[in-house]
């Protein structure tokens, strides 16, 4: 019988799934998702993001089996996948949906689409998120992205019309035989679109009134946040979706609910950066890899500190904030961004580490971790695109202005409970007679900060700015601008909106 494959990726619904909608709309289906052992060794693979996507297509499987379909969960290179289905089963057509990931990703995709030529088997790609594929002029981007999250969503198909797989698969490999570590956070969030869902309405109902003022602290923030980004990572929920049930709440809020409003439009902006974001990578996959702005080269890859990295990794790193953070993140695979933008920072400057492996820990910590966005934050953060002012965030004045009272590093580290209020931000300099009055001993219980903080960050500075003085530094930064800056959209006497100079692109993102 004549029938297409649909392969699902990191688009784990049934509702405005446009590869499903496409292929069902020529006959039967067969609905595949592949667990890529070659995927799951890469460095930015964990342990949460497997367990999240089981659960993932746990609740997948429950939604085709309602509308009477089936989803087939294989384990195998995605080539051989294919091309064994091809041989027993031959089909017409494979759809899925465009996917902007990581270079093992890019290559396999390449891989794909080369068995695809050789066997004449069309590959039609629907467009995921608003990240236009083969992007001519960065000019364009916002009307392209208003374009593809202003068109309705489609629904899910009534039902499923679904081959069967012409084989008996195997029970699925174990997070430990992918080789992936065994330890995860205990209080992740789980995947699926049910909780999804639950967790979209409790933010749209609720939560997102404490949106604005709320995102900063990491006190208010896990709820205040809306949360999403895990389930928009693995594409429980599609994007435009979430735009469009933001709208229509924004349109049903009275203007008396002004402060709401705004924090639901800021939100917005938020769903807008993360396809920003993303377009970068996928209009130039080396970013994962290579600075933005090559004049960095060099810049740090040389200095490496491996006991800076442990000290960091470990949360041990003396600056209390710090700290708490790379504990709540162990325990939760979550922090807002304004203390993952902090972790760079001090990662970045008064560590002076290189973004690329700092960048591989984090990718494996986030458990939604998304490469565009995640790559090029991490650059963001670094200094390393040369297009954006610098932001080198200091964790003891991020302790002053989003925990002052010391709630949140208490929280997370067992031993700030016992150092009186007025030590919080500097527990190190407490004099001796305190610490044995508290208990509480600096060096045993208590880091002493990896490096001087003032001093180290000063010429981190220093570095950074004479770098970025350069001429022919500064010279090629227009081409970076060019390819990856946001446009600040400006209106011109005759109402036609233009992109912003170079110049005032580069602090447009945030
Ligand atoms: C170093 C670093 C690495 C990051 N890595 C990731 C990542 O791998 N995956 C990821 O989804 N986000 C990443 N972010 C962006 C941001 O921190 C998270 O999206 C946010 O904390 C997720 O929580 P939320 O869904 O509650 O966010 P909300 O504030 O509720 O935002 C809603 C959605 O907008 C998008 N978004 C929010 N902030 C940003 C941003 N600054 N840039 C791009 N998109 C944004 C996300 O999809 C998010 O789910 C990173 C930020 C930094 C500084």
């Amino acid at each position: 019988m004549s029938y297409s494959v649909v392969w699902f990726k990191r688009d784990l619904r049934l509702n405005d799934h446009a590869a499903l909608t496409q292929a069902l709309a020529h006959g039967p289906v067969l609905c595949l998702y592949i667990v890529e052992p070659s995927l799951w060794r890469s460095a930015d693979a964990a342990t949460q993001h497997f367990h999240f996507l089981l659960e993932s297509l746990r609740d997948l499987y429950l939604e085709f089996k309602r509308r009477g379909g089936r989803l087939h969960v294989v384990c195998g290179e995605a080539v051989e996948v294919l091309d064994k289905l091809y041989a027993l089963q031959p089909f017409h057509t494979l759809h899925s949906h465009q996917e902007t990931g990581n270079a093992l990703s890019y290559t396999r995709d390449r891989n794909v689409a080369h068995w695809c030529r050789t066997h004449a088997i069309p590959w039609r790609q629907s467009q995921h998120f608003g990240v236009t594929r083969g992007l001519k002029n960065r000019d364009l981007w916002k009307d392209l992205w208003d374009q593809y999250v202003g068109q309705p969503c489609l629904p899910a198909p009534a039902t499923i019309p679904c081959m069967a797989l012409p084989w008996t698969e195997p029970a699925l490999p174990t997070a430990a035989d992918l080789g992936l570590d065994r330890a995860e956070p205990t209080q992740r969030q789980r995947g699926g679109r049910t909780l999804a869902q639950q967790v979209l309405d409790s933010f749209l109902n609720d939560r997102s009134q404490q949106y604005r003022g709320g995102i900063s602290s990491p006190l208010s923030a896990p709820t205040a946040c809306s949360r999403l980004s895990a389930y928009l990572t693995f594409g429980c929920l599609s994007l435009r979706e979430v735009v469009q049930a933001t709208t229509l709440q924004l349109k049903a809020l009275s203007p008396a609910h002004a402060w709401h409003k705004k924090g639901l439009t800021a939100f917005v902006s938020r769903l807008y950066w993360h396809c920003h974001f993303i377009q970068k990578l996928e209009s130039e996959p080396e970013i994962e890899f290579q600075n933005m702005h090559r004049g960095y080269d060099g810049f740090r890859e040389n200095d490496w500190n491996p006991a800076h990295f442990e000290a960091l990794k470990a949360g041990k790193t003396g600056w209390p904030m710090v700290d708490a953070c790379v504990e709540m993140l162990r325990e939760t695979g979550w922090l807002n961004f304004r203390m993952r933008a902090m972790l760079v920072s001090t990662a970045a400057y008064p560590l002076w580490l290189d973004w690329r492996p700092v960048g591989h820990w984090l990718a494996r910590q986030f458990l939604d971790y998304e490469p565009g966005i995640h790559w090029s934050q991490l650059q963001m953060q670094s200094g390393t695109t040369g297009i954006n002012i610098p932001r080198i965030y200091n964790p003891i004045k991020q302790a002053q202005d989003h925990d002052p009272n010391g709630i949140f590093v208490r929280r997370w580290l067992p031993a700030m409970r016992r150092v009186p209020d007025t030590w919080l931000l500097e527990p190190w300099k407490m004099p001796h007679s305190l610490q044995v009055q508290h208990n509480v001993y600096v060096g045993q219980d208590l880091g002493l900060p990896v490096v001087e903080l003032e001093a180290s960050t000063r010429t981190a500075k220093q570095k950074l700015y004479a770098l970025r003085g350069q001429p022919q530094v500064r010279a090629a930064k227009r081409e970076v601008v060019q390819k990856h800056g946001s446009r600040k959209r400006v209106t011109t006497s005759k109402q036609k909106p233009v992109s912003a100079p170079a110049s005032q692109q580069q602090t447009l993102d945030f």
